[in-house]
């Protein structure tokens, strides 16, 4: 049986049942006409009801199975095949780089027949697709999974952590991650924390259109991290995407500071309250930022991570059951995103007084990213410190969340584990300065 990705249910069965493979040109009879179209692959969120037909049109129709009178493939589509070429060979004595695919639409390549967008390019092949890499680096490609970043949990970063230890031990110069953009900064953030004190530039990357379109910002992403993981002067995690819409530079971001801000743009990754770590133009690293750590120094990996953390954004109206279902759901800790300086609503706020009564940690961070919160202006942030919830400065919400799960899976609790929230770690927080 060929590609059926994406079918489940009744919809696989029908398929099956037709012997049909995505590609194929089916010809389906309903009760309104007969349709003629390439089957296209099915999205993993589509319902199990549904089929999909490319149009010579170049439209797409979903088409209810239960309503199907008959259906038989017309011609054989050829599997999709892709055969990139070897890459080149580096020249001797080149820096030693890591490259650890995770999937996403970097590792992603647009089936031109179906118009789909499939997880198909491994580590080696972007490699092969971007040749300038020999003559930067010796790039080593692995493949840790291939997901999209929507499905890339704590477990994950644990296994990127041990891996990126042991890159460190076998002498590699930097390790290069590839990853979708959608959690790219979590995943930072939770690498960031896991590998404190790393000796080595560890690189994430992503890219906003597929490898193989004209238009992809993967290339340039690629050779700006690889670059950066080979030739930095500086260790820790960063995140390496577009600095802007044109194709010639790349900026490094701190994992901890990082954030996708746009759905789209090639520039949708932005350095919150902290500048650009370094930039990326074509020929090297043009500018690398004051005060990062140098290269090199002992370091001890804490790659465990709990997963009992919630993270909850306060909105008007909220109920305070919503504390208690984190509650419920087994949280240990709550991060609120607060509004302003670091607030919620009354009630809100005497629940959140219950859970830290119970046994529970709970931490401030603002919705308003920018800026630090600070709960002694008004008394409704008064009555949240004496409540026991816990001011996080200029942290941004999703680093508070897996600096939380982190701090947790070390296996500190109380004020313990406050202690370690509240002392920078990874950059996570900028120093206050003084009013002038
Ligand atoms: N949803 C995709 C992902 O995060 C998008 C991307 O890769 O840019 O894996």
């Amino acid at each position: 049986m060929g590609d059926l990705s994406g079918y489940r249910g009744t919809a696989l069965r029908f398929l099956k049942g037709a012997s049909a493979s995505v590609g194929d040109v089916l010809e389906v009879r309903t009760s309104w006409g007969t349709v003629t179209g390439t089957l296209v692959p099915r999205y993993a969120y589509g319902d199990e009801e549904h089929i999909v037909l490319k149009l010579k049109s170049g439209y797409n129709v979903g088409i209810r199975v239960a309503g199907l009178k008959d259906a038989k493939v017309v011609s054989k589509g050829e599997s999709p095949a892709f055969s990139p070429p070897p890459p080149p060979k580096s020249p001797k004595g080149l820096p030693r780089v890591l490259m650890l695919g995770t999937g996403g639409t970097i590792a992603s390549r647009i089936d031109y027949r179906t118009g789909a967008v499939r997880p198909a390019v491994s580590a080696a092949e972007l490699h092969a697709l971007v040749p300038e890499l020999s003559s930067i680096a010796v790039v080593q490609p692995e493949i840790m999974f291939e997901v999209f970043s929507e499905n890339i949990a704590p477990a994950h970063w644990a296994k990127l952590a041990r891996r990126t230890a042991r890159a460190v031990k076998e002498g590699f110069s930097g390790v290069v991650i590839t990853h979708g953009t959608d959690t790219l900064g979590y995943t930072a953030a939770a690498l960031g924390f896991a590998l404190a004190g790393v000796p080595i530039p560890v690189i994430l990357v992503g890219s906003q259109r597929s490898s193989d379109r004209p238009s992809s910002d993967a290339p340039l992403n690629i050779i700006g991290a690889v670059t950066a993981a080979a030739t930095s002067r500086f260790s820790g995690v960063y995140v390496a995407m577009h600095l802007g819409e044109s194709d010639d530079k790349v900026a490094l971001h701190r994992g901890t500071r990082v954030r996708k801000n746009h759905t789209s743009r090639r520039d949708a990754f932005v350095s919150v309250g902290v500048p650009v770590a370094a930039v990326y133009g074509r020929g090297g690293l043009e500018t690398e930022s004051e005060g990062l750590p140098p290269r090199g120094g002992a370091f001890t990996p804490r790659p465990r991570f709990d997963e009992r953390v919630a993270l909850l954004k306060f909105y008007p109206s909220m109920p305070p059951s919503a504390v208690r279902g984190a509650k419920r759901s087994g949280a240990k800790a709550i991060v609120v995103e607060g509004t302003g300086l670091g607030h919620v609503s009354k009630e809100v706020a005497k629940e959140l007084g219950a859970f830290v009564k119970s046994g529970g940690l709970a931490f401030m961070t603002s919705q308003c990213l920018e800026g630090r919160v600070d709960m002694r202006v008004y008394d409704t942030g008064r009555d949240l410190l004496r409540a026991g919830v816990v001011p996080l400065e200029d942290m941004l919400p999703e680093t508070a969340l897996v600096k939380a799960m982190w701090v947790l899976g070390t296996g500190a609790k109380g004020p313990r584990a406050i202690e370690m929230m509240t002392a920078n770690v990874a950059g996570e927080m900028t120093a206050r300065t003084l009013p002038s």
